[in-house]
């Protein structure tokens, strides 16, 4: 890729080429809970975090992000099946959302809000949240 000279965000000269580890995986400046996966020469703003892509990375971007999505969905639902020993359906419980739906964003088929990933993840990564995320505990009704 050419190197672009200003960043089309902010007009600063402070660009790099990304290396390949950082490429690798990085948060994404607009969802930072989603690490991107990207490949070839890809070349960052060091004043504003812009990616400056060229026409073809751009429309491989999406891609990209819907696939690193999925991928994280699908690892935050086998770290809770895993950890609480439980069935899918009790995850979506806990979501708030039909098993059908979790099944459809485990698969790709379709794209959760970002609450709902966001979520996820938080039950992902602490036991106390997917605890008190039961609706039997928010009704009140759990045995404590
Ligand atoms: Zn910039």
């Amino acid at each position: 890729m050419k190197m672009p000279k200003r960043c089309g965000n902010c007009g600063s000269t402070d660009l790099k080429r990304l290396s390949a580890e950082e490429t690798a995986s990085f948060p994404w400046k607009d969802y930072p809970a989603v690490n991107l996966k990207l490949s070839g020469d890809i070349v960052k703003c060091g004043s504003c975090g812009e990616l400056l892509l060229n026409a073809s990375q751009a429309r491989g971007l999406d891609d990209k992000i819907v696939d690193t999505i999925v991928q994280q969905i699908q690892t935050f639902i086998t770290m809770i099946l895993h950890r609480e020993k439980c069935e899918q359906k009790i995850i979506a419980a806990h979501l708030g959302v039909s098993p059908e739906y979790l099944s459809e964003i485990k698969s790709g088929r379709k794209i959760p809000k970002f609450q709902t990933f966001n979520f996820l993840k938080t039950m992902a990564l602490d036991a106390t949240s997917f605890k008190v995320s039961a609706p039997a505990y928010q009704s009140g009704k759990q045995a404590v």
